[in-house]
């Protein structure tokens, strides 16, 4: 006796029915802002895993490595479907919905098993059996240990052939923060962005790059593709929000006085017993401000940023850090202006709020 579709249906239902919930997760699964993320959680491990060799098949795709010693046969095939690839993509439902000239393929068929179109990409096999896990209908590939370089290779790859509901799954994890590629290579991120035209992630990692100086960065292998216009965009991004982040420091005594003397405002400039406490210095700055704003200024001008240059450790250690204000105290000379600093806190947090309002993308 041979089983129907609706008798093979049927027996899957009841054995459903019974067990209630076959995969809990996807049953109580909601979709989120992070779905993505969420997925990635999902155990593969529950799934067998698919690894492109199917007997239905009816394409194969073969990786594009010249080959490399001891790592297995190169280069490697991946048996796949041709609705999948042209549901997906533009460019293979165009490319399929062509005549095959089957003599092209002559050549490499002899070394087939039976008689499917063969179609030589460039990719290497690694980018390949990542690109085609994000496009098939099973658990996506885990990417916590994937690296920028490998993911630019996807990027590219994703772009090519025109898989746009791929590519929208490796943008969100150029800035992922879980990857956290944005945070420890802000400046490749944006560079690889330019790269293929990612304008939002571009403007986000333009953000990130704040944190470095550009200049003095490491040159790296990503910078090789983006064009002088983006970097000219970043750069003066950099330059114009330096200059007015050290107008605004330079300005800020003087604004919050004056602000306070006209009645607006309810920030109050800070006063050192010692510096400006008597009636003949009153119109003098602390000595600790005045050291505040040399070096807050040399820090602006080169990462104008208030989380603070990378090398500074980033959050935390910009000029409103304990260990900045610490080391403006010290220099500054004067024994009382530590009691000053200690209440000085909304006057601060004004100016921090002040630069943070500086546009800060491309
Ligand atoms: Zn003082």
């Amino acid at each position: 006796m041979t089983l129907s579709y609706l008798d093979f249906y049927r027996d899957y239902n009841q054995h459903q029915h019974q067990q209630r919930c076959y995969h809990p997760h996807k049953s109580t699964h909601l979709p989120t802002e992070n779905a993505y993320e969420d997925l990635d959680e999902v155990d593969a491990q529950e799934y067998p895993v698919y690894d492109f060799t199917s007997s239905d098949a009816d394409v194969i795709l073969v990786s594009g490595e010249k080959g490399k010693e001891n790592e297995g046969p190169y280069p490697r095939q991946f048996r796949v479907h041709k609705c999948i690839l042209g549901a997906a993509s533009p460019f293979f439902n165009d490319m399929f919905s062509l005549p095959e000239p089957v003599s092209n393929w002559e050549g490499k068929r002899e070394e087939m098993e039976e008689a499917l179109p063969v179609i030589p990409v460039t990719e290497t096999k690694e980018t390949l059996d990542l690109l085609l896990r994000f496009l098939y209908p099973i658990p996506n590939p885990r990417t916590d240990t994937l690296a920028l370089p490998e993911l630019v290779s996807l990027i590219a790859a994703a772009q090519k052939y025109d898989f746009p509901s791929v590519l929208g799954v490796l943008r969100a994890l150029l800035v992922s923060p879980r990857l956290g590629f944005l945070a420890q290579d802000p400046l490749r991120v944006y560079a690889v962005a330019c790269r293929f035209g990612l304008e939002r992630e571009a403007r986000e990692a333009s953000r990130w790059t704040l944190r470095v100086n550009v200049i003095e960065a490491p040159l790296e292998e990503e910078l090789k593709w983006v064009s002088a216009w983006s970097y000219h965009r970043l750069l003066g991004l950099h330059w114009r929000r330096a200059k007015e982040a050290r107008e605004v420091v330079e300005r800020w005594y003087a604004v919050v006085e004056r602000a306070k003397e006209e009645g607006a405002g309810s920030l109050s400039p800070p006063k050192c017993v010692q510096c400006n406490g008597s009636p003949f210095t009153i119109r003098e700055e602390p000595k600790w401000w005045v050291e505040f704003v040399k070096r807050a200024k040399e820090i602006l001008g080169r990462c104008p940023t208030t989380e603070g240059p990378m090398e500074l450790g980033g959050v935390g250690g910009g000029v409103f850090g304990m260990t900045f204000l610490e080391e403006v105290v010290k220099a500054c000379g004067c024994p009382r202006c530590a009691g000053s600093v200690l209440g000085a806190g909304t006057f601060l947090k004004g100016l921090k709020d002040e630069i943070d309002r500086l546009p800060d993308t491309v």
